[in-house]
């Protein structure tokens, strides 16, 4: 048994809230953290099982530098030792910026009378996609403002818009959504267009700051919002994703909530989420926050390394909201996912054009502009390997972080020839020379580590022939 759901107390009924302030609060406010706890702690970690609510504070509470530098040790270790040297990539795609919430942190909120609004035509919706393709993105997300124009029929609409751009060899073979909460009705009509994981943020989980931020529309209703992605659940939408807007509120709150809200998963639907999100508050049109929770990049740091620990089997994603020496140094710590090549201005992917961030258009200020073939080169400078993998949840092996995590030898078996092959196929048709050598090289590397495994490659070889012959999607 890899982990024994908790059934953490009879409020972990499907969707009814589950998060109780004052637990939380005792927890941190009431534990010490030893070295040998802490120790204790990794350990259990490394031994494949989610922590507890308390372990997850104990861990929190660790504020001697050695302290920390073990717990990231840790995380590194978890890291390297289960997930290997992988980085997922995909894009944002904003498809619409109309809303009916007044979320005083956020660009497109209603009080916000500068925002330039627009919904992307179905023409222009296909010209962003195949920009999209020409760069070699295959996983977007696609992301809504919340309003009536954005039903479930027209998510479920541009989905399959999306689904059907190829250009070129391009494709998009996952499209993941973020938009508002949705009723069951709602979540079946979106995942029968094909969709891969639902998110929605929580924002903040603590019921009074979430008051302060959030002061009109739908989203004002904390419980709507915090039971969502049941709802999801009961409408068969089994791959979800959490998060919390770090900078509402107190970190360490939001990290024991993602912890929470990730038993109260296991405990009624015996299954995690499939990713957590830790979005920074960061800079957007004619916003005045308050700083006083704002996270600095060492707390940051810590709490990547603390959530990598807290929740091992989870994929984790940090996105372009994060300048690149943040980025560089939480990706050690088990990022699973990335975002490359990033423009949250509407409709300027495909507009050649040259654009300086412009707030009035945008949700939020990004610190991360590169583009994806100058992400990817970094990421094989550094070691890592690209991967554009979308097969689990094309051959319905859904819950693949958990698999990923849990079955022995799945990654070998599955994660590292599918990123192999996958990287081929970018190498193959979109990546400059200079990147192409590097690629090939890492490829060989990671062939070779897979051989020493006793991993049978040569079906991989054969398979990387006949991409450079020009055939497309071959997947494990
Ligand atoms: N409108 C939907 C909603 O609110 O759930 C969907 C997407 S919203 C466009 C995506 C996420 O962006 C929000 O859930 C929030 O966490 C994040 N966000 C909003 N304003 C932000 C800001 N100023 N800085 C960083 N992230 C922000
Ligand atoms: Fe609208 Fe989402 Fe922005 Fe809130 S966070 S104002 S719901 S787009």
């Amino acid at each position: 048994m890899i982990f024994t759901p908790e059934k953490c107390s009879i409020r972990d009924q499907r969707m009814k809230p589950f998060i109780d302030p004052d637990e939380l609060w005792k927890f941190i406010n009431n534990t010490s953290s030893t070295r040998e706890r802490i120790r204790e702690i990794i350990a259990k970690s490394l031994s494949k099982a989610r922590l507890t609510l308390e372990e997850t504070a104990v861990l929190i509470n660790a504020s001697d530098p050695e302290l920390i530098e073990e717990i990231k040790q840790g995380a590194r270790t978890l890291k390297e030792k289960i997930y290997g040297n992988r980085i997922v990539l995909f894009a944002p795609l904003y498809v619409g910026n109309k809303c009916t919430n007044n979320c005083n942190y956020c660009g497109f909120r209603t009080g916000n009378k500068s925002a330039i609004r627009m919904t992307l035509s179905d023409e222009e919706l296909i010209r962003e996609v195949e920009a999209l393709e020409d760069t070699g993105q295959k996983r977007l997300i696609l992301v809504y403002g919340e309003h009536p124009d954005y039903s479930p029929e027209y998510i479920a609409h541009t989905v399959k818009v999306v689904y059907g751009v190829k250009k070129g060899n391009g494709e998009i073979r996952r499209v993941n959504i973020n938009a508002a909460p949705l009723d069951i009705e709602g979540f079946r009509i979106v995942k029968e267009s094909g969709i891969g994981t639902y998110q929605v943020f929580q924002e903040t989980y603590h019921p009074e700051a979430y008051k302060w931020y959030h002061l009109g529309g739908k989203k004002r209703d904390y419980e709507y919002r915090l039971t969502s992605l049941d709802r999801a659940q009961e409408a068969g939408v089994d791959d979800v994703g959490i998060g919390a807007l770090f900078g509402l509120y107190d970190w360490r709150f939001e990290v024991m909530s993602l912890v929470r809200h990730t038993n109260h998963f296991e405990a009624c639907y015996d299954v995690g989420p499939h990713t957590v999100s830790f979005p920074r508050l960061q800079h957007a049109s004619m916003i005045d926050m308050d700083k006083n929770y704002l996270v600095k990049d060492d707390e940051f740091v810590r709490l990547v390394a603390i959530l990598r620990l807290a929740v091992p089997y989870t994929g984790m994603i940090l996105t372009a909201r994060e300048p690149v020496h943040v980025r560089r140094e939480v990706m050690q710590f088990g990022v699973s996912q990335i975002d490359g090549g990033t423009k949250l201005e509407l409709g300027t992917y495909s507009d050649k054009k040259e654009h300086n961030q412009d707030l009035n258009k945008e949700q939020f200020q990004i610190n991360d502009s590169r583009s994806l073939n100058e992400i990817i080169d970094e990421l094989l400078e550094t070691g890592y390997l690209p991967s554009f993998c979308t097969s689990c949840y094309r051959m319905g092996r859904t819950g693949e972080h958990f698999m990923e995590f849990s079955v022995p030898g799945f990654i070998k078996r599955y994660c590292s020839p599918n990123a192999i092959l996958t990287l081929s196929e970018y190498l193959s048709d979109y990546a400059p020379e200079t990147t192409r050598q590097k690629g090939w090289q890492i490829i060989e590397k990671d062939l070779a580590d897979l051989e020493k495994h006793h991993q049978d490659v040569d079906e991989i070889r054969r398979r990387i022939e006949r991409i450079k012959q020009g055939e497309r999607d071959l997947y494990f």
